[in-house]
């Protein structure tokens, strides 16, 4: 089977290098140059909405589906007659608007932050009478890592946060006093049976993911088996086929779903070394109508991601249990341009070798 791939970044990269195990091949639209998926298939260096180049990608290909979530719906809606695109046009648009997203939570029975849609100062002043503060303002569109948002300490804070936002659709929610971060994956394949990683615990910095544990600790089976049903809730409800994450709260043991991605995730990552089946084989063998792979946890695991720069590798390596995954990227501040996954005997044994990468990674 050739698979076509809109995207051709870092988790394009690993899709491919996953599927080839199956003997799959794929073809990358992709406007960057270089990319990280260069030696990994053709590649058709064009914008994601060249109607021409466009047809050239799905020309002879079997499926398509994305590693990134803002390739415009107008471009899969071309696709969708030509071929099966999976996840489907409609998951990829819930998940492009922020509004969107928060109310498919709440159909999938999901908690989430108290929110409002904002167009206007007037609009912002009214949401913030009604929310409280703190609150956080963010754009409904395009946000990722924390960009295209900021939090409301004081009623001061309104009228500049509305200069920096303001122009675009809004969104205010309420501040969450959360514990920790969480994320779940959900995999749901052609004939719509589904199966789940379970969940992991995530660290930010400035807004980018930076560590995940994986399972996190402290989950009792019933908190799991409720984010699976939510999970299973959304996929079902959307005819969905693929790989679908969603980020969470946990604020006092109760789950609020924050945000969700209709691809593979960066809190997947350590399934690569860590469990039975990659997030990247299951995302491909869901598109492509094959049997999903168990996603049991083989040991416990965590990544931490390479942010800016890669750190000495002869010392990375040095690390018991460290499996470094380089995306082939030039240094930049802030971009990921790899990570690496540690696994160990127990949940002590992999938070030391974490701590020894994380003192590596910061130099
Ligand atoms: P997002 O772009 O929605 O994933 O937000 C990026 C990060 O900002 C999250 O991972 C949280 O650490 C923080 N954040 C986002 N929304 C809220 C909120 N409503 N309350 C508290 N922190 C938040």
């Amino acid at each position: 089977m050739k698979v076509g791939i809109l995207g051709g970044g870092q988790l394009g990269r690993m899709l491919a290098l996953e599927g080839r195990k199956l003997g799959l091949t794929f073809r990358f639209l992709e406007p960057a140059q270089p990319a990280p998926v260069d030696d990994l298939g053709e590649v058709i260096r064009a914008p994601y909405d060249d109607p021409e180049a466009l047809d050239r990608f799905v020309d002879g290909l079997d499926v398509v589906t994305y590693e990134f979530e803002n390739v415009p719906v107008a471009a899969t809606r071309h696709l969708v007659d030509r071929v099966p695109v999976h996840p489907a046009p409609s998951a990829l648009a819930v998940g492009q608007d922020r509004v969107s997203e928060k109310e498919a939570f709440r159909d999938a029975d999901f908690l989430t932050a108290p929110f409002r849609a904002v167009d206007s100062l007037e609009e912002l002043r009214d949401a913030v009478a009604e929310l409280g503060l703190p609150a956080v303002l963010k754009t409904r569109r395009m946000g990722y890592d924390g960009k295209g948002q900021t939090v409301l300490r004081a009623e001061a804070d309104v009228a500049p946060a509305w200069e920096r936002l303001g122009g675009v659709p809004l969104l205010l929610e309420s501040f969450v006093p959360f514990q920790r971060e969480l994320s779940i994956i959900g995999v749901r394949g052609r004939d719509g049976a589904s199966v789940f990683y379970p969940l992991v615990e995530n660290v930010h910095r400035d807004g980018i993911l930076w560590t995940t544990v994986a399972p996190a600790p402290r989950v009792s089976p019933e908190l799991q088996a409720e984010a699976e049903g939510h999970v299973r809730h959304f996929l079902d409800h959307h005819g969905y086929v693929g790989v679908l994450a969603i980020e969470l709260f946990d604020v006092d043991g109760k789950l609020l779903a924050n945000e969700m991605a209709p691809r593979v995730h960066n809190s997947g990552h350590w399934t690569l070394d860590g469990a039975e089946t990659s997030q990247f084989e299951n995302h491909v063998r869901a598109v492509c109508g094959l049997p999903l792979g168990s996603t049991a946890p083989r040991c416990p695991s965590a990544m931490l991601n390479f942010l800016g720069d890669v750190p000495p590798l002869s010392e990375v390596l040095r690390v018991p249990g460290a499996h470094p995954h380089l995306y082939d990227k030039s240094p930049r501040p802030g971009r990921k341009v790899g990570h690496v996954n540690v696994t160990g005997a127990d949940a002590a044994e992999v938070a030391e070798r974490l701590a020894a990468l994380e003192a590596l990674a910061l130099g």
